[in-house]
């Protein structure tokens, strides 16, 4: 496609969906995902720390690994709008 297409592109809706693109978009809910796992450990965690459980440990392992997993998918999803440009 020829400049027609990028005019088309740069008239489009201003803002972050003014393109749309699939890939954004599951980035986005591995990422949203990924958060609510983090969230719901964490309230896990608060949960076997009120009922007075001795294994609150373990959970400071999965909630370390669900960080881990968050900061990954916050990257994936970053790298692709600065490669794709489609939050422009
Ligand atoms: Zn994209």
């Amino acid at each position: 496609m020829g400049p027609a297409r990028a005019e088309t592109a740069r008239w489009g809706k201003k803002g972050a969906m003014s393109k749309p693109c699939p890939k954004r978009d599951e980035l986005s809910d591995r990422w949203n995902a990924a958060a609510n796992a983090l969230r719901d450990l964490e309230a896990l965690k608060i949960g076997a720390i009120r009922d007075g459980d001795r294994q609150v440990a373990q959970w400071d392992a999965r909630i370390q690994e669900a960080q881990e997993d968050e900061r990954l998918a916050q990257r994936e999803y970053e790298r692709h709008l600065a490669i794709h440009g489609c939050n422009e």
